[in-house]
């Protein structure tokens, strides 16, 4: 079995059991009437829905451009997302609307039932970090520090619900289900900002960009530079354009190897796209603000 398919196959078995998960949550917070559950079977049915368009979109994403999306469909992961990141943060607000009036009139809550879910929480996330330990790319090691996450959440739950099993301290619930919101919201507008930069074609690296125009500037035959556009795809795949005035020394001649000098230096700093358009510089261009 290929690597691909080994990898679809893991996304997949995740997804499921997420979803089935996330229902006994669903049930299990409104039997035990926790709003910390509740507020923890929000964030899981963020990860359900993550990981079914990642199933999805994953595929979609390997798909050739063609002539009606010609970067090819390497956004689609981009905007789902986006879409799952304000589901989250909506659904965060309902969770705090609930939650916050009841830390100052709290109501009961099952507080065995609490413990048993967050024991099962507990197995359930603890057996999916072991599954995942072995897995050495970027990505796996990004889902085991989710999943790790999530069973340290459970054990706040699990801690919460024996205090308030022995204590009868009930505002504890609607904080946890508060903490766990705000916890939430927070990963929510970092992923939305990240989105929202690719959509807004900001140049994929703020830092990196001023180096860039100083390292051509420095290639042999460059006069100057005007029109420079850069954006990325989807965080990885890069495009720029720009125009090069060709000293008048230069014979055209030397022009593709010129071009082929910028291209090497882009190439370096993860541009996949690469335009250059050449102006001699006795010529008007209409796009040079000079
Ligand atoms: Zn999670
Ligand atoms: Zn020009």
């Amino acid at each position: 079995m290929s690597d691909h398919t080994n990898t679809q196959k893991n996304i997949a078995v995740a997804f499921f059991l997420n979803a089935t998960f996330t229902v006994i949550e669903i049930i299990g917070g409104i039997l035990t009437n926790s709003v910390a559950i509740l507020s923890d079977a929000v964030h899981d049915l963020g990860d359900t829905f993550s990981l079914g368009l990642s199933w999805y979109t994953e595929r979609l994403a390997k798909r050739k451009p063609d002539s009606r999306f010609t970067y090819g469909y390497k956004r689609f992961p981009v905007l789902a997302a986006m879409v799952n990141a304000v589901f989250l943060l909506g659904a965060s607000v309902f969770v705090l609307s609930r939650a916050i009036p009841l830390m100052f009139n709290p109501e009961p809550v099952h507080a065995m039932g609490m413990i048993w879910l967050a024991i099962l929480g507990i197995i359930f996330n603890g057996a999916a970090v072991l599954k995942l330990s072995k897995g050495d790319s970027l990505n796996q090691k990004v889902v085991r520090l989710h999943l790790l996450e999530d069973t340290l959440g459970w054990m706040a739950v699990l801690i919460g619900a024996v205090i308030i099993r022995f204590t009868g301290l009930l505002w504890i619930d609607p904080l946890l289900g508060i903490m766990i919101a705000v916890f939430i919201i927070y990963n929510a507008i970092k992923n939305l900002k990240v989105a929202l930069i690719i959509f807004l074609q900001a140049i994929p690296s703020l830092s990196e960009n001023g180096n860039l125009e100083k390292d051509l500037l420095k290639i042999n035959g460059i006069e100057s530079l005007h029109d420079i556009r850069s954006w990325t795809i989807d965080g990885s795949s890069h495009v720029y354009t720009l125009h090069i005035v060709a000293g008048s020394n230069v014979l055209p001649e030397e022009y593709t190897a010129m071009k082929q000098k910028v291209r090497d230096r882009l190439s370096a700093s993860g541009f996949e796209h690469v335009t250059i358009e050449i102006d001699r510089n006795d010529e008007h261009c209409d796009l040079s603000n000079s």
